[in-house]
């Protein structure tokens, strides 16, 4: 794997990622423009490699939540036109102006902001956010009119299109998304000639009417599913695309009535075979897993026991082959031999969503980025 340095790295399978994107390329057929999201550094999963594979597999542009992260992606060769689902900070304004990337505009003070920085002769290109039941950042459906008639005194300004977020499309059963398509219907039947952009990962799964003309699919890109707990990944087709890896650094034959690490919340029950793996929270491997996670050695799973630590942690390995040592491979995330730990499975240990297993990745750890087949 890596020849020099600590031994806990995250494998990133681009051809996995590739074939996620095609998953949404048939599941939303031709004629509708795929952005997928690629904020936060790419879901934790490292934006920069994971932008150019998606230009290569035919993207029509990418979304991002900050116009620092489009600066990132343009510096690094990305080419393709860039959404912010977020009005730029005060002071990026110039930049956005300069590189034409589409905002998702959802106050009037933002878009007078913008403004006074554009030029009418390349006008900004903007998408009108519209709050049709998410409950977060758009503007009201009943002020759209005022709004579009104060955005057309803003030359600098051009409506590109029209937004909104699902809130609960993750949950299919909830009459909440059908509510929400509704009211997006109607929006769109008001400015048909704009084009409508709905959809994140479980729209696109679960709501074909949510499709319209350009979709934003961003966490089953990277191989997690959208409607944990209700759903897998594998359940929907979703490949899984990173690995999360570390190897034991040293086993310890403890006697039965030995402490574990910090408050010593594990004792060993009988004698113990105690293997230290060099991973830990301040790797994104939350403190919140000790006696509770389960690892893989050599294909079997082992379980966490006692405090997780900043940088390390420690695994039972008791029930384990003795050929088991130092040197050998734990898999925290990922395939294997016939068995696997998948984002959801920690995500459920974490009481969290895969999401959040992926952006709490620690940017510390190398990324290996990998083109071929898994
Ligand atoms: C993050 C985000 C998405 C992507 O959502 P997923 O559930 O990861 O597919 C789409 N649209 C907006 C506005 C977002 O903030």
């Amino acid at each position: 794997m890596i020849a020099v340095g600590r031994p806990t790295w995250l494998e990133i399978h681009l051809a996995a990622l590739v074939d996620n994107f095609r998953l949404v390329q048939r599941t939303v057929g031709e004629g509708v423009a795929i952005f997928p999201v690629v904020k936060a550094n790419g879901y934790g999963l490292g934006a920069i490699p994971i932008a150019l594979a998606l230009q290569q597999a035919g993207a029509h542009g990418l979304c991002l939540a900050m116009a620092e992260e489009a600066a990132l992606l343009q510096q690094a060769g990305v080419t393709l036109p860039m959404a912010l689902l977020s009005s730029p900070a005060p002071g990026l304004e110039k930049e956005v102006v300069r590189q034409g990337w589409q905002v998702f505009l959802y106050t009037l003070a933002d878009a007078r902001r913008l403004h006074t920085f554009a030029d009418p002769a390349h006008p900004l290109p903007v998408h009108v956010k519209v709050d049709t039941g998410m409950g977060r950042l758009g503007f009201p459906l009943d002020d759209l009119p005022a709004v579009m008639t104060e955005l057309a005194t803003l030359p600098g300004l051009k409506v590109v299109g029209l937004a909104s977020h699902l809130a609960c499309a993750d949950e299919p059963q909830r009459p909440v998304t059908r509510l929400q398509m509704e009211k997006m219907e109607s929006v769109r039947q008001q400015y048909a000639h704009l084009p409508v952009s709905l959809a994140n990962s479980a729209g696109i799964l679960a709501h074909a009417a949510s499709h319209y003309q350009w979709v934003r699919p961003g966490i089953m890109i990277y191989g997690g599913s959208p409607f944990h707990p209700q759903g897998t990944a594998s359940d929907w087709g979703i490949k899984p695309v990173v690995a999360w890896k570390s190897r034991i650094i040293q086993v310890r034959e403890m006697a039965a009535g030995c402490g574990v690490g910090y408050g010593h919340a594990f004792i060993t029950p009988t004698a113990s075979r105690i293997a230290l793996v060099t991973v830990g929270y301040a790797d994104g491997y939350s403190r919140c897993l000790g006696n509770l996670a389960q690892v893989l050695i050599q294909g079997r799973r082992a379980p966490v026991v006692g405090r997780v630590s900043m940088d390390s942690m420690a695994v039972d390995i008791t029930q384990l082959p003795h050929s088991i040592q130092e040197g050998e491979i734990v898999t925290l995330l990922g395939q294997d031999g016939q068995d696997a730990i998948t984002a959801e499975e920690l995500a459920t240990w974490m009481d969290t969503i895969p999401y959040e297993v992926f952006c709490r990745l620690g940017q510390r750890m190398p990324k290996i980025y990998l083109r071929e087949g898994t």
